[in-house]
């Protein structure tokens, strides 16, 4: 079984991996690696956020570590609020406050395009690789449904007729940008 630490304290995230990757991979907690720290994202990227996260882990494990750095991108916002998707609207990381914001500003606004966009931070061996994955869809004008966590109950994927946190992890796995990030790792894990 390969052994990867994921670089996360989201307990929502580390649920979503492990449905998506399955047996074959051992995918450990920072809590189950012994490690308690709230791992910074300071730049303005996800890219280097994912970065600065997975070299954090590395730095102080020495082992094959991932993180993933998602973010929310609405086109009528100019691809706001993007890398800040988790402080939208504090330094609190308030699911509800930052949908309340989203929803505040786009009230009025025709133009509902969305999309989800995670990149994976992975380091294998003291190499770092990058692989992303991107969920186009929608703003709902209101809030559906109560399962997922952050955005999901304002986000309805394309090709889909219910919001994220209206599916179960199974539905939301079909469309979802972090499945699509996931796949990518997995392929190029396997051809290793
Ligand atoms: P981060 O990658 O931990 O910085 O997460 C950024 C923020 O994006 C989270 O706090 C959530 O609000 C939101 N987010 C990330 N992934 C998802 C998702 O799959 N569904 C809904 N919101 C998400």
């Amino acid at each position: 079984m390969t052994k990867l630490i994921f670089a996360t304290n989201n307990q929502h995230k580390v649920t979503e991996l492990r449905s998506l990757t399955g047996p074959t991979f051992d995918i450990v907690t920072l809590q189950e690696a012994g490690i308690d720290i709230d791992i910074p994202e300071p730049h303005d990227t996800l890219e280097a956020n994912a970065t600065e996260k997975s070299q954090t882990i590395h730095r102080l494990t020495k082992q094959n570590c991932f993180s993933e750095d998602t973010g929310l991108e609405v086109e009528a916002l100019n691809g706001e609020p993007g890398v800040k998707s988790a402080r939208y609207a504090g330094d609190g990381r308030d699911f509800q406050q930052n949908i309340d914001k989203l929803l505040a500003k786009l009230k009025g606004n025709t133009n509902r395009q969305a999309q989800f966009r995670t990149v994976i931070s992975l380091i294998h061996d003291n190499k770092e690789y990058q692989f992303e994955g991107i969920c186009k869809g929608k703003i709902t004008e209101d809030q559906q449904g109560n399962k997922g966590f952050g955005y999901d109950p304002v986000f309805i994927p394309d090709g889909a007729d219910k919001s994220f946190a209206e599916m179960t992890m199974e539905e939301k796995n079909q469309y979802s940008h972090r499945q699509k990030a996931v796949t990518q790792l997995i392929q190029f894990l396997h051809s290793l």
